[in-house]
């Protein structure tokens, strides 16, 4: 079962993706939903600042930072980039569960959102839709780039957390869902 952080953001589309794919899922809204006991997280994008101050204000933080450092599978999109990440330039740490410096609306109020073709791991090209998108300034040792778009890395994964700067979700390519839950989290 994996648990869709359902507080703000574009959590929706999550989840037809893994409709697509066939994996069950249960949308999470407030702390008592985190006790179903999940075999992997997506934190969608949104407004990760938002999202930041329901985490608090819902005291769910530590408890999913806690499932997260225990080894919980996780995968971000954008804003859940930005709340994984931990530093963020242009805004707080959220989470601060994976090694990665992140710059906050990098591309740009203007010229924030735009769509692309990149490739991804050695998954061959995906399409990629950014809006409003961060990206990754650098990245600790253990962590693998995945993606990069201009030189900027837009995708990485640390151990059990796969982060990605774009949206995924927002394309009908399931290519990225099915590395999460294949490769990342081992459940297909
Ligand atoms: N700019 C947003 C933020 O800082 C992220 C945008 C997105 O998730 N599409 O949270």
């Amino acid at each position: 079962m994996i648990g869709v952080f359902a507080l703000q953001g574009a959590f929706a589309e999550h989840e037809a993706c893994l409709d697509k794919l066939g994996v069950p899922f249960a949308e999470i809204r407030k702390k008592e939903d985190l006790d179903r006991g999940f075999d992997a997280l997506i934190i969608p994008g949104g407004e990760s600042t938002v999202m930041d101050k329901l985490l608090r204000d819902m005291d769910m933080l530590d408890t999913v930072r806690g499932m997260i450092l225990g080894g919980t599978p996780v995968f971000g999109t954008c804003a859940g980039l930005i709340l994984l990440s931990s530093e963020v330039e242009g805004g707080r740490t959220c989470l601060g569960t994976m090694d990665v410096r992140t710059v906050r609306n990098a591309y740009g109020r203007q010229l924030g959102s735009f769509r692309t073709v990149s490739s991804f791991a050695d998954e061959g090209e995906v399409p990629m839709v950014f809006i409003r998108a961060p990206y990754i300034e650098s990245a600790g040792p253990d962590t693998r780039v995945l993606a990069e778009v201009d030189g900027r890395i837009v995708a990485a994964r640390s151990g059990r957390q796969l982060a990605t700067a774009f949206h995924p979700e927002l394309t009908d390519d399931l290519t990225v869902h099915r590395y999460f839950l294949e490769k990342v989290a081992g459940i297909l």
